[in-house]
């Protein structure tokens, strides 16, 4: 392979024998599906069988990094990661960020394949390519914040993925953290590397990646930095990360029926100004020109910790009425480092509060967990699903199957759940946007994917979401079937084009972030790969490739028995009633009431459009 950006390279190691190749992976790959994602999609078909159970050492782990990991592009930070996980059984991709990806390909790797399963503890360590499998015996136990800084000390300069005693336990919420800040793979795949004695990855490469036309590359991105330099929130997104949309994120925070002296003393806890107060520094991936991770010193213990987003914590603080920003901090370290999904923890912490609410769980039967919210809650089912401890630590370990086993299937409408995943985002709440809607659709359940879409800033008009779809490379027919009566946007359609753009930025490797993506254009896309690959594609033809991709992994879904009967939008939405503290109607983008019949619509029109 001569292009510039890609290595050419699939490393394989099987953890069973011990045995590793190096080798080529078809050329064709690259051209049909553009790098990362698409690959990956494509490489896990090959390599694995429907119906796998993950624990299997049959199911394969399979990380690849785009064609600008590595390189200057501004956030080309995305490493995927396919496998099968337990907690929905899904053939899933996951997304992830700071180092791993860019030092995969500066040790001349697009991919890594994990196959079988390793006798005993180990870790994997890649110099430049070269392998070695070690024991880790003496990491296994520890949390993930631990074992990263043990491994930082013994391979100064690499990144590390690794997982916590979550994973360990094959615990089905569990997932991997890179380099201590950023997640990878909701819905277990730390319990898939788990089953396999896979501790840690650390890679550390001293090469660089080839660009095609570096003068050209340099051009465009002196446009992409003269752009940042220009725009208005730079500062504040530097200084603050996510924390500083504050305003746009809290409205979604807030309790069902909350008041405007609610939102101020929130802000309070949780806003701009409590965030200052635990600041320490921002942390950025590789080649990123907004840092949204952050390093956070907590005042009454003088403990250091790394966070993905102090968003995040603020989103559980608001979500488990945590008394301050450095309690619930705290607490999403805590998960963090036992390797959790914080999300579905929450959730299942509010599931128990329901089930305490409706009589269904009584405080003699809750085996000594005190069943009040807040972060001790929290704090204290991270303990027992993590150590799978007592019938109900059991139970949720093994996700929402586990609990519905215990507590009984009718408990389900006490959830919010697609394909056996909580929902991240409320419809009821935020309108519904293609993040909402992608929920539905997604081969994995519900993710972020399309965070980087029009729909993601609330309030705009018609005519700017227009514009901003036209930028993600949608033909003008695709717009106007998409911004036409009855819904004056239509978000099944429009989801079709958010997942594309998701599947370009996330096989090309660019972060899809919303204060990342809202710098690129697809046609500015299209010239930054001819700069670094020297592949010069018409705009039309990269999206292609793009939804090549994406429909390939619609596919690996379709192969475990997913299709559009399993599309099935949860009860909750179409519930008045407050759940897990939401409540209120199903509305559009546009804040206009919909019925479960304009949802099947929608989701009509989202196979309709995918089909084209
Ligand atoms: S926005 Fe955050 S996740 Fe994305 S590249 Fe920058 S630091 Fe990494």
């Amino acid at each position: 392979m001569k292009k510039g950006g890609y290595a050419g390279k699939a490393l394989e190691i099987d953890l069973g024998s011990g045995e590793v190749s190096l080798a080529g992976y078809p050329e064709e790959y690259a051209d049909r599906y553009l790098g990362g994602f698409g690959v990956n999609n494509r490489l896990f078909l090959e390599r694995s069988r429907p119906g796998t159970d993950p624990f299997d050492p049959g199911n394969p782990v399979v990380l690849g990094a785009g064609p600008f990991v590595g390189t200057a592009v501004p956030g080309s930070s995305r490493v995927m990661a396919n496998a099968r996980v337990p907690l929905t059984g899904a053939a899933a991709s996951a997304s992830g960020s700071m180092g791993l990806g860019a030092h995969m390909k500066w040790s001349g790797l697009d991919h890594v394949v994990l196959v079988g399963r390793a006798p005993r503890p180990t870790l994997i360590y890649i110099e430049d390519g070269r392998v070695e499998l070690l024991p880790a015996t003496s990491l296994w136990g520890g949390g993930i914040l631990e074992t990263t800084r043990a491994l930082w000390e013994a391979y100064p300069g690499s990144s590390v993925l690794a997982i916590g005693p979550a994973g360990e336990n094959l615990v089905h919420l569990s997932l991997a953290m890179i380099d201590a800040c950023a997640t990878l793979g909701r819905g277990g795949l730390a319990a898939v590397l788990g089953s396999k004695n896979v501790k840690a990855l650390v890679v550390k490469g001293s090469g660089g990646v080839e660009v095609a036309d570096p003068g050209r590359l340099r051009a465009l991105l002196r446009g992409l930095h003269d752009r940042l330099a220009r725009w208005e929130m730079r500062q504040g997104a530097l200084e603050l990360g996510m924390i500083g949309a504050w305003p746009m994120y809290a409205g979604q925070l807030m309790p069902y029926g909350s008041t405007e002296d609610d939102l101020r003393e929130m802000t309070e806890r949780f806003g701009p100004g409590a965030y200052l107060k635990l600041k320490k520094k921002r942390i950025a991936c590789p080649s990123c020109f907004l840092a949204d991770k952050d390093e956070l010193l907590l005042p009454t213990t003088g403990e250091s910790v790394y966070s993905t987003s102090f968003l995040n914590a603020a989103i559980i603080g608001c979500a488990m009425g945590m008394k301050d920003a450095e309690e619930a901090a705290s607490a999403l370290a805590l998960l963090d480092d036992l390797g959790l999904d914080f999300m579905t923890l929450s959730w299942q912490a509010a599931y128990l509060l329901e089930l305490r609410e409706h009589d269904i769980l009584s405080p003699e039967d809750a085996e000594g967990i005190s069943l009040r919210r807040g972060a001790a809650l929290l704090r204290e089912l991270a303990s027992r699903v993590t150590e799978r401890k007592g019938e109900i630590g059991e139970a949720l370990a093994r996700g929402w199957r586990g609990a519905f086993e215990l507590f009984g299937e009718d408990t389900r409408r006490f959830t919010m759940l697609v394909r056996d995943q909580d929902c991240l985002y409320d419809p009821r709440v935020s309108g519904l946007g293609t993040m909402e809607f992608e929920q539905i659709v997604s081969p994995r359940g519900p993710t972020s994917a399309s965070a980087g879409s029009a729909t993601y800033v609330p309030g705009q008009t018609p005519e700017n979401l227009r514009r901003l779809t036209q930028r993600m490379g949608a033909s003008e027919e695709a717009l106007d079937r998409i911004f036409s009566p009855p819904w004056g946007m239509n978000v099944g359609r429009l989801t079709r084009y958010s997942e594309d753009w998701f599947s370009l930025f996330s096989s090309l490797g660019i972060c899809n972030r919303f204060q990342i993506n809202r710098f690129y254009h697809a046609d500015l896309i299209r010239d930054l790969l001819a700069a670094v690959t020297g592949v010069e594609l018409e705009t039309e033809e990269m999206m292609r490739r793009a939804a090549a991709g994406f429909e390939l992994y619609r596919e690996l879904g379709a192969r475990e028995g997913l299709g559009p009967e399993k599309d099935v939008p949860p009860e909750a939405w179409f519930e008045e009633g407050p759940l897990w503290g939401r409540g209120g109607r199903l509305r559009d983008y546009f804040g206009n009431e919909l019925s479960r019949e304009d949802v099947m619509a929608l989701l009509g029109d989202y196979y309709d459009e995918r089909s084209r």
